[in-house]
């Protein structure tokens, strides 16, 4: 299989707009990535074709709606390596994953009982922990950032003890694109029998999502960054684990006996599924997983490397231009700050020329403060993206310092 970025540009129907009449320049794709048509279509076959709430109904449509959703969870079961299909849950993305489990964890943990987050996460991923350890009295404890933008693995061992119960890893950071050694800091938290929860946002979004190989408990994830839909997820959790969690929210599906007074809990996966799931997403999910796959990967990942080192380069050789996070492993992701301008005055001169940036703290505040800026202008790559985008911002940026100077 080769890669063929003009054939995979075809499948995203966005890709073809313009803005103010200058063609679009997608560089926006760690907030969330494009769709391709199968995606589309699979949401619009849904609704055309066998819309009907699942596993509940005794007619064709609910019957026809159940197997394709489940087939989606089966999908993402051999996406992620997982044991078992029971492991994979649905939730609205990887907030609400985390968020599961930090509900869970707020209950099981003693005052005394340390968890241990890191200086790079996303707020999804630092503000739950908080929390949890404010409910239970536990301590909250962070893993510092060296000035590359990598995780400090010396002192993240020092923070490790016997006391350690819980510790929650990036992947990849969404503001720095820094690539973290999960499966390393993951085999360093089970040796003091602590539990491991990946961030996955940014790191399922490149396909290295191996839940065995990583040897974590829980991995949470969505699917809008990996060219699928909003509003769908996944959190995925060791059955030995799982199965004993403390239950999220309560209603329709998660049950097992109701009474008056009482209740008692379903088996995994739906425990944690209480309610009417998003099943036209979470097939549409799947149709993504499936699509992303198909490629081949190693030309994927090259073809990803060669955005970021060509914008690397150029960044280099621009005057005025900081990049934040030099990370030796990163996604293509490219952070900075210019001598002149505002991030949000960047973004904004940027769009007007059709090329499109986040630009702020990316919901990592701690690590904006960190690196002692108000935020950074970033430019995050995906398959679909050309060198030639690349030289397009470079091209619009020159111009952003001319007006801004
Ligand atoms: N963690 C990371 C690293 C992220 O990049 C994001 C999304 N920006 C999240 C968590 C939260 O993901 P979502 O908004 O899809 O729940």
């Amino acid at each position: 299989m080769s890669f063929d970025v003009s054939a995979i540009r075809d499948e995203f129907p966005i890709l073809k707009r313009e803005i103010d009449g200058k063609p679009l320049v997608y560089l926006d794709n760690a907030a969330t990535t494009q769709k391709p048509q199968c995606v589309i279509d699979a949401l619009v076959d849904y609704y055309t074709t066998c819309n009907a709430n699942v596993h509940r109904g005794a007619h064709r449509l609910a019957d026809e709606a159940t197997r394709h959703f489940e087939n989606a969870r089966d999908i993402v079961k051999t996406f992620l390596n997982a044991p078992k299909r029971e492991e994979v849950i649905w939730t609205t993305g990887t907030t609400e994953g985390i968020n599961i489990v930090a509900n869970g964890l707020s209950a099981l943990l003693q005052p005394g009982d340390e968890v241990i987050a890191t200086g790079m996460d996303h707020h999804a991923n630092l503000v739950t922990w908080q929390q949890a350890c404010k409910t239970s009295g536990a301590t909250f404890k962070t893993v510092p950032v060296t000035d590359d933008g990598e995780l400090d693995l010396v002192a993240y061992q020092a923070l490790l003890n016997e006391r350690t119960k819980f510790v929650a890893i990036p992947h990849v950071s969404n503001a720095l694109g820094t690539i973290n050694p999960v499966k390393e800091m993951t085999a360093k938290a089970k040796a003091v029998g602590a539990l491991v929860l990946i961030d996955g946002a940014q790191g399922a979004a490149h396909g290295w999502a191996d839940v065995q190989d990583i040897g974590c408990d829980f991995y949470a994830f969505s699917a809008h960054k990996l060219y699928g839909p909003m509003g769908v997820g996944v959190l995925w959790g060791r059955e030995a684990v799982l199965a004993d969690w403390p239950v999220w929210r309560t209603g329709g599906e998660m049950i097992s006996t109701v009474t008056l007074q009482d209740a008692t809990w379903n088996v995994l996966p739906y425990r944690f599924e209480a309610g009417t799931p998003n099943v036209a997403d979470a097939i549409a999910m799947g149709e993504a997983i499936r699509w992303f796959s198909a490629l081949d990967q190693e030309a994927v990942a090259a073809h990803e490397k060669a955005l970021l080192a060509h914008a690397t380069k150029l960044a280099d050789e621009f005057d005025g231009l900081t990049v934040i996070g030099r990370a030796k492993n990163k996604i293509g992701v490219l952070s900075f700050v210019m001598d002149q301008g505002h991030p949000a005055d960047i973004g904004f001169l940027l769009d007007r020329q059709g090329i499109a940036v986040r630009t702020g703290d990316h919901c990592a505040q701690p690590l904006m403060a960190r690196f002692n800026v108000p935020g950074t202008a970033r430019a995050s790559f995906a398959i679909y993206n050309t060198l030639e985008e690349v030289d397009a911002l470079f091209a619009a940026l020159k111009k952003v310092r001319s007006m801004l100077a």
